[in-house]
């Protein structure tokens, strides 16, 4: 029969990958919590007004990406393509700004983009998503940064660039826009056909693109760092002065605009150059109308986005976690030495010792190959001979010594040598 395989850029994560995954949620969440954030889990599918709004008609999310359908004949759902709109209509719903004044909350899961599939850009992807909901102040930007650059260092992440920029108010954005549409207008025949369009709907837009000739353009643009009002200029300054007193590199950089509609303010990055062209692998900023913009109270907010899959490829084995492997395999041959060792194995994994062992009747020989190709810390040897003394072998596999046990101590011993 024909086999049925996955849909193009739905990607399996397998083990030992998954350990990994692990590690990093499990850092992530003792992080989290030390700056003081709370878990959040929502759905990941959400009416699609929810991101026409949220993110923004005009960005290429909206226009093209996203994975809609008309749900029977009446809603139109869609699968989320980012967390931020979902976490802010969920505050909203459930009125958290009611209860308290500042909500830290995270969330990890997947999120749905219909791109082209390559190395590092998947449909299904996952994101690390974190928000601050109710302060403006630059030390809330600083506190969310820094918790970043500790999160990624815990992980061992060495090489990152923190790339920061601020992208203005509603004070200073329009006379910013009005001095790109000018400039673009005036080069208008050199831009590609989908920037020539962007100038009328979405001109920061043009920042993004990534036709050489656009590139060129875009080299001799005004910068929006120029046209920042006092309050944005003193709150970026803050902010700098806050990484600084903690010693973290950043790279200003006026000329990354992001990708979706809703940032005010700060923006950043964490790029590496070992990603290839797929070069960031987190992006975040301050979103200080879209609570308002999505129906709520004019409450500011800030937050970034990790991709967990480019973060991943970034983790080598050793750093911080390993795949798992048994503690303890048990090579058993012949009908008595399988009973006991079913007991035995079955006991230990209920004291929270990984155990493993071999039904198939295979020489021990081959049974300890086995426990070799797990990685097993221990093994132990149980043939009849063994039954008949009353006594196993008990191997531990990287010294590669072992000793006789008595069967009535070899419970015992194992928990003690595995704890
Ligand atoms: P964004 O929500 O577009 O700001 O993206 C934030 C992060 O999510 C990026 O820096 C990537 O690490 C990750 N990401 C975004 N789109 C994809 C995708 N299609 N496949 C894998 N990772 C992605």
């Amino acid at each position: 029969m024909e086999m049925i395989s996955a849909v193009r850029g739905f990607k399996d994560i397998l083990p030992p990958e998954t350990d990994k995954w692990r590690h990093i949620e499990n850092t992530a969440q003792a992080v989290f919590s030390s700056f003081g954030f709370n878990e959040i889990r929502i759905p990941v599918l959400e009416k699609t007004d929810l991101f026409r709004r949220g993110i923004g008609e005009s960005t290429d999310i909206v226009e093209k990406e996203m994975y809609t359908f008309t749900d029977r004949g009446e809603d139109s759902l869609t699968l989320r393509p980012e967390a931020t709109a979902s976490v802010i209509r969920a505050y909203l719903e459930h009125a958290l700004h009611g209860v308290e004044p500042v909500s830290k909350l995270y969330t990890i899961g997947p999120m749905f983009r219909r791109e082209r599939p390559q190395k590092g850009r998947y449909r299904q992807f996952h994101q690390i998503d974190v928000e601050i909901l109710g302060p403006d102040a630059p030390y809330t930007d600083a506190e969310l940064i820094l918790m970043l650059i500790h999160f990624l260092s815990r992980l061992g992440l060495k090489n990152l660039t923190l790339e920061l920029n601020s992208l203005g108010c509603a004070e200073c954005r329009p006379a910013f826009r009005e001095g790109i549409v000018q400039f673009l207008k005036g080069s208008e025949g050199e831009l590609c056909g989908d920037c020539q369009r962007r100038i009328g709907t979405n001109p920061l837009r043009v920042f993004d693109c990534k036709v050489e000739k656009c590139g060129a353009v875009i080299a001799q643009a005004p910068l929006l760092t120029d046209y920042l009002c006092t309050d944005c200029r003193e709150h970026f300054a803050k902010l700098q002065a806050c990484l600084d007193r903690f010693a973290v590199p950043y790279r200003l950089n006026p000329k990354m605009v992001r990708g979706l509609d809703y940032y005010t303010r700060t923006t950043f990055e964490v790029t590496t150059e070992f990603l290839g062209a797929q070069n960031a692998i987190l992006g975040g900023g301050r979103y200080d109308h879209l609570v308002r913009d999505l129906g709520g109270p004019d409450i500011p907010g800030i937050g970034f986005a990790i991709g967990l899959e480019r973060l991943a490829s970034l983790i080598p084995e050793q750093e911080g976690w390993s795949p798992a492997a048994p503690q303890l395999f048990i090579a058993a041959l012949g009908d008595r030495a399988v009973e006991k060792a079913f007991s035995l194995c079955n006991r230990l994994r209920m004291k929270g010792i990984r155990t493993e062992m071999d039904y198939g009747g295979r020489s021990l020989k081959s049974q300890m190959k086995r426990a070799d190709r797990l990685n097993s810390a221990y093994a132990v040897l149980l043939g009849e001979r063994e039954i008949e003394e009353n006594r196993a072998l008990l191997r531990n596999m990287r010294t590669s010594t072992q000793e006789q046990v008595g069967l009535d101590e070899l419970e015992e011993t194992i928990i003690k040598i595995a704890r």
